[in-house]
């Protein structure tokens, strides 16, 4: 007999969720600062008896360990803030200056906590285990590689893990999955072109690094235009570029950066190799040298389509006031991509668009706000993650 979960007990569950948000929403942190958010989840999980230790400086794994045989999920929440000023006009808006969850890890965080307050209730009838992933500095550098470093993951060994994240695309009471890659990886690149400068009057007697570089930004975008399959998704930006004194001297040195989005990893791979070709071939052809340095971002979020396919469908069986969409992918980053590869995984977005509560801005904006109507929907997925992976009902 299917069991729902908020009919039961998540009126109280989802209330203490919102007062643990709004306390972490007030004293926002930044990445690897999370002492007092790790404390506070600290605190939650010692007083539910749910075991826990402190992992990568301000990261928390928590294990609920089932009453009956099964696998184990894992459970992932980010709990850093962003370097921005709160404008939200919330009640319980960001005392900290200059910080703000403008992201909804506060309520990623929360939820996660509520998630452990039913299912550790709920432990003698639970089949297999759950791990908590409270992870730090999502924003960057990144908190995931160093949790999994840590062993996060292996003991015991998640066998299928999942997140929530607030997604103002989708109303209220909506969950989307998005199979296969559902975001971007977001890489940086930084070019230097040397030349040789001298008299504007006389551009014959120097190496104009100026019209190089206009040619290398046209060049450049023959990546995308020629040279990937139009049906792909590749984005080459240039971004700034610096050079030059004054009008009537030749410049010696250019200076460039940009990003690469890209989403398939053989695209990604290439992008290096592809940019390097090219402009060696037009500082050659001018007569320059040029130097490129790319920084690789974290990679893309991968969705295995199997565990979206079954656990969509699981929910839609158990919890049918849940309405589950498809939304498209994104090209922004996120470090759950680790977990997700080594284990199978999905990133599960969370309706928060409710106009009647002016959660309606996106992300990263000061203005945004999360309708916490979301949270009693946040921890029923989170619950039914677990449920459905240890019952073998997500990954058999
Ligand atoms: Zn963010
Ligand atoms: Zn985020």
């Amino acid at each position: 007999m299917a069991e729902t979960i908020l009919d039961v007990i998540a009126p109280e569950i989802a209330a203490r969720a919102i007062e643990i948000r709004r306390d972490i929403h007030r004293f926002p942190e930044l990445g690897f600062e999370e002492e007092r958010t790790a404390g506070i989840v600290e605190r939650e999980l010692a007083a539910l008896d749910i075991e826990h230790r402190r992992v990568a400086k301000t990261g928390v794994v928590g294990i609920i360990r089932g009453a009956l045989p099964g696998k184990v999920a894992g459970l992932r929440a980010d709990m850093d803030a962003l370097p921005l000023t709160e404008r939200s006009g919330e009640p319980f808006a960001s005392e900290v200056a200059g910080k703000m969850h403008a992201c909804g890890h506060d309520a990623h965080t929360a939820m996660l906590l509520g998630a452990a307050r039913v299912l550790q209730a709920s432990r003698h009838r639970l089949e297999g285990s759950v791990v908590l992933l409270f992870q730090p500095a999502e924003e960057g550098p990144g908190g995931a590689l160093p949790m999994i470093e840590a062993g996060a993951m292996d003991d015991p060994k998640v066998d299928a893990v999942a997140m929530l994240h607030v997604d103002y695309r989708l109303p209220t009471g909506t969950i989307g999955f998005t199979p296969g890659i559902c975001n971007a990886a977001a890489d940086e690149f930084y070019i230097t072109v040397e030349g040789r400068g001298g008299h504007g009057s006389a551009p014959h007697t120097a190496l104009d690094t100026i019209p190089c570089a206009a040619a290398m930004v046209l060049a450049l975008q023959n990546i995308a235009a020629r040279e990937t399959d139009p049906f792909k998704s590749v984005v080459v930006t240039v971004g700034t570029i610096e050079g030059g004194y004054r009008n009537n001297i030749i410049a010696d040195r250019v200076k460039m950066s940009g990003t690469f989005r890209s989403q398939d990893p053989t695209i990604r791979e290439a992008l290096e190799g592809r940019a390097r070709r090219i402009l060696e071939g037009v500082a050659s052809a001018y007569q320059t040298r040029v130097e490129l340095k790319v920084i690789y971002g974290y990679p893309p979020v991968y969705n295995d389509p199997a565990v979206c396919e079954t656990f969509a469908s699981y929910l839609q069986q158990e919890h049918p006031r849940l309405e589950v969409a498809s939304p498209p992918p994104t090209m922004g980053g996120e470090d759950f991509a680790y977990f997700a590869q080594r284990a199978p995984g999905v990133l599960v977005r969370l309706g928060i668009f409710n106009e009647a509560r002016g959660s309606v801005h996106p992300g990263h904006s000061p203005q945004f706000r999360v309708d916490e109507d979301a949270f009693a929907f946040g921890i029923e997925t989170l619950v039914a993650f677990a449920r459905g992976v240890g019952g073998g009902g997500v990954r058999g």
